[in-house]
């Protein structure tokens, strides 16, 4: 609780004066909201509010926050083996992590690269790819990515992002990447032959994707059929194709990854956020025996020399074994189900409201788009942000989209607290 001296400070205060916080321009939104407890799918801030946590804060916490298995099964590690360099070392948490997760992701994935977060899951998946073609002296130096594409915030995962209104003074330092438009029945065809056309120059090392879901773009959608036609022709012009399921991973999607909707499967796969149940910041690139292959020689060089030095830190591999433990227990499974079936269900009841432009679903992510004029989207975001605080929910819009992406173990009660804020949001926008 915020202390009723004057005199003393509240967090919010006390934060304005060193802290610089991401995706934030200070001098427009000064204030943070202090957070101080989170327990299950609700957060408290310091003034004693409650909020849902409508988007498992950034996808991560999907069996809720502070979750005691979890917890539990850290806290074990963390008196056993705390950190200890991955490079000449292992241990027993990243060996069993890589046994769990093998088994569940597609089955042509053979191998796992750690590091520590979603950006440096692509960056590794792009250097993969770049170099399985250098290593065996072909020269592919171009990479392909979908337009409206988020990957990340480092350098060459900016580079292949395509959401750039903030990346101008980095622009020219970027890698070379094309791009093609996600697939519709409508333009499918005209994308093939396209990519046919363009792939005669076996200049094109990798695509980078995110399948079916395009998170940061709004929670744009697109069609399995449609992406594996353009996986089935990149592959057989050997371009790696590296599905980032940062976001779709660990059951958002209805399956395990969003790959398992699709036929063909990727060479390459990046994962973060949910791969630690939101506990702690970890990621892993997992590639094929064929991808490994190029890079397994007797000349060093060949090797893939990229490291973090918390990689596969042992207390972040504990995390993603119970988070994995939890995924695949019959009480997340039927969670994810009721859930599914909830938003379906709100889906039919809102899709006709008029002030709804269209609405979508892919597994748990509901995203509805808002029937708006452009020149009053200025301060929408603002508006409908605090419409949701003020109603105990924490839904971040995106542009003239609210999309809910809430833990599995979110209650009925709260699914119903988190329709009931966006009708009456629809009032006041
Ligand atoms: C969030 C996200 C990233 C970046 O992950 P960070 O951990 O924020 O670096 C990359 N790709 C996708 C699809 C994401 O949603």
């Amino acid at each position: 609780m915020p202390s009723t001296d004057p005199l003393i400070k509240s967090l919010s205060e006390r934060d304005q004066k060193h802290l610089w916080h991401p995706l934030t321009q200070h001098k427009l939104h000064p204030e943070m909201l202090a957070i101080v407890k989170s327990k299950g799918a609700l957060l408290y801030d310091e003034g004693g509010n409650e909020y849902i946590d409508g988007i498992a804060s950034w996808y991560t916490c999907m069996y809720g926050h502070c979750n005691d298995f979890i917890l539990e099964k850290v806290h074990q590690q963390m008196q056993r083996l705390d950190q200890v360099i991955f490079s000449g070392f292992t241990h027993e948490p990243a060996i069993r992590l890589s046994e769990e997760l093998i088994k569940l992701l597609p089955s042509n994935q053979e191998k796992l690269f750690f590091s520590d977060n979603g950006s440096t899951a692509v960056e590794v998946g792009i250097k993969m790819a770049l170099q399985y073609h250098f290593n065996k002296e072909q020269k592919r130096p171009v990479m392909l990515a979908f337009e409206d594409g988020f990957h990340g915030d480092t350098f060459g995962a900016m580079s292949v992002s395509s959401l750039s209104v903030y990346n101008g003074p980095f622009e020219e330092f970027f890698i070379a990447v094309e791009r093609i438009p996600v697939p519709t029945e409508q333009n499918i065809t005209g994308t093939l032959a396209w990519l046919t056309n363009r792939l005669e120059k076996n200049d094109i090392a990798g695509f980078v994707y995110e399948p079916l879901v395009q998170g940061a773009a709004a929670m744009k959608m697109h069609d399995a059929v449609g992406l594996d036609k353009i996986l089935r022709l990149l592959k057989r012009h050997e371009v790696l194709c590296i599905a980032d399921e940062v976001m779709t991973g660990f059951g958002k999607t209805g399956k395990h990854f969003a790959s398992d909707h699709i036929t063909t499967k990727p060479d390459i796969i990046c994962l973060s956020k949910a791969l630690t149940a939101g506990l702690l910041p970890m990621a892993i690139t997992s590639c094929t025996q064929d991808v490994y292959d190029a890079f397994y020689s007797d000349d060093i060089g060949k090797g893939l020399f990229h490291a973090h030095t918390y990689t596969a830190n042992p207390l972040a591999c504990a995390a993603a074994l119970a988070g994995l433990e939890l995924l695949l227990s019959d009480e997340i499974q039927n969670d994810i189900q009721r859930i599914i079936a909830s938003h379906k269900r709100f889906d039919a009841e809102i899709k006709n409201h008029p002030k709804v432009e269209s609405t979508r679903q892919t597994g748990i992510i509901f995203a509805l788009e808002l029937k708006i004029e452009m020149e009053r989207y200025g301060n929408l975001r603002d508006k409908l942000l605090k419409h949701f605080m003020d109603n105990g929910v924490f839904l971040r819009p995106l542009g003239n989209t609210i999309y809910i992406l809430a833990p599995y173990i979110t209650s009925n009660t709260q699914l119903e607290k988190i329709y009931a804020a966006i009708r009456s949001a629809l009032d006041v926008v």
